[in-house]
């Protein structure tokens, strides 16, 4: 069996060239004095979904091959959807900037709502000065930018900064946010690209050429429906992201998220409430579900699949991933271990191959490639010793490891398994007292690795192995319901 630890993989992810978006991340611009880029990326999510939607729309990958052509025509395309009704009132009104004057949101201005109005509306603020000589003109918190907007910026320019006396969002719990106008035009940009779920979803992304991917198909379904994309009707969020992940994952070089990180912005800003959920997406999580899939897509679905309250069918597997919540997805969330998923007690089956289990010990758990293959060779042993046991003992003993809840019973189990060795003449020790004392007590009170969690590889590796054999034992055997306590025997 070929195995796919950390060590491995990391290494050869290691030792391939840094991506090209890296590579130009990490140089200073290469702009010149008398040709400065229009725009940049400022880590703030609304700005850089705007900038996003300009790279998209002109199908540029960087923000300095941005020209004014290219904005010009952005701003076309923004301004003949933006003074539509299903825009105007049903999305941006209804769910971003309420009351906007810039987009014409304000129900109103239905009447004077024109394509031609909204952008000059749009390209007025472009023409705003900016680095003023003035040294007292203030400066915008998102890009830095010295600028000559005096007023203060509200919710309905920009999402989720408050109003007059009700200042949500705002760090500083003032009236309103000091904002330039080029920030503020391309927050007018981002209704393009968000994803339209009950709520918007703006998945950030670093290296922002992830963000592009993340987003292309929100403009593609814009470009299609000239309606914004409802992200195929998915309804929550996280299940929405880890699908394109494994999507994006399948194409992407496996290096290139070495370094990536994902927050999604969930959020509404209306008139009858502000609201926002902000998921980060741990960087170790990231890389195991890109690339979970292509390890052994079937194990990865069959994991996911436990995630449910109950099991789908196959026709309804589409329907749970686009509406319900799912415990893996959650678990991986919140930093948990999903190893419990990879087993299915129930019918005794592992869920998936040995290749994802260990990727995933390595990737998420941490769990070093040493003390894995320790665990294997363990349970191959008691493997070894069970296969040769009666159907109704074989039965027996592997629930004794499937219920054992407390550390005296998982002790238990081993010497349970060191008799049945004797009796069946196997020679040589289940382990020696070094292994035992390693596998009952190395891995401690420590969370992800505790005996719990070598007791779950155990389970993975003898269903792994011995499935039809225990099927068929209790197709068999009638079991005798009978308490698990101490000393039996
Ligand atoms: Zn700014």
């Amino acid at each position: 069996m070929t195995e796919i630890g950390k060590v491995k993989a990391l290494e050869e992810f290691l030792t391939r060239q840094p991506s090209k978006i890296l590579q130009s991340l990490n140089k200073p611009s290469e702009k010149s004095p008398e040709n400065p880029s229009l725009f940049h990326w400022t880590g703030h999510p609304f700005t850089d979904a705007g900038l996003v939607a300009l790279l998209l729309l002109s199908g540029k990958e960087k923000p300095e091959e941005l020209t004014e052509e290219d904005v010009e025509k952005a701003v076309e395309f923004a301004s003949q959807l933006y003074a539509r009704k299903e825009w105007s009132s049903g999305y941006i009104h209804a769910m971003m900037l309420p009351n906007s004057g810039i987009l014409m949101a304000n129900p109103s201005m239905s009447k004077k709502r024109t394509p031609e109005a909204i952008k000059a509306n749009l390209l007025a603020l472009l023409s705003e000065p900016e680095d003023p000589e003035d040294p007292n003109a203030p400066t915008c918190e998102i890009c830095g930018r010295r600028h000559a907007r005096l007023k203060p910026v509200y919710r309905s320019d920009f999402p989720l900064v408050g109003t007059g006396g009700v200042p949500n969002y705002f760090p500083s719990g003032k009236d309103g946010a000091n904002i330039c106008s080029h920030c503020l035009f391309l927050s007018q940009m981002m209704p393009l690209i968000a994803y339209r779920l009950p709520r918007v979803l703006v998945i950030h992304a670093y290296p922002y050429e992830l963000m592009l991917e993340f987003h292309r198909e929100a403009l593609d379904d814009v470009r299609k429906t000239e309606l914004a994309s409802v992200a195929r009707n998915f309804r929550r969020p996280e299940n929405f992201l880890f699908e394109k992940l494994i999507e994006i994952g399948t194409s992407l070089e496996t290096g290139k998220l070495e370094n990536a990180s994902i927050t999604l912005y969930y959020f509404v800003n209306n008139n009858q409430g502000q609201e926002v959920d902000v998921i980060y997406i741990p960087n170790p999580v990231l890389r195991f579900v890109a690339f979970a899939a292509r390890v052994d897509r079937r194990g990865w679905n069959n994991i996911v699949a436990m995630g449910w309250r109950r099991r789908p069918s196959g026709d309804e597997v589409e329907e749970f991933k686009r509406r319900y919540p799912n415990d893996v997805y959650a678990r991986l969330l919140s930093g948990k271990s999903i190893l419990p998923y990879f087993i299915d007690p129930h019918s005794r089956r592992a869920n998936s191959s040995w290749r994802l289990l260990s990727f995933y010990c390595s990737e998420v758990l941490g769990l070093d490639k040493d003390a894995l293959e320790f665990v294997k060779r363990v349970a191959d042993r008691i493997v070894e010793t069970l296969e040769k046991l009666p159907d109704n003992k074989l039965s027996r003993r592997v629930r004794e490891l499937e219920r054992a809840e407390k550390l005296y019973q998982f002790e238990g189990f081993f010497i349970r398994v060191e008799k049945d060795r004797q009796e069946l003449g196997i020679p040589g020790a289940l382990m020696g007292f070094d292994d035992f004392a390693r596998i009952l007590t190395s891995y401690g009170e420590d969370l992800n690795v505790s005996w719990k969690t070598v007791r779950n590889l155990l389970l993975f590796r003898i269903y792994e192995r011995l499935h039809d054999k225990l099927m068929k034992a209790s197709e068999d055997v009638e079991e005798p319901e009978e308490e698990f306590e101490e000393g039996e025997e």
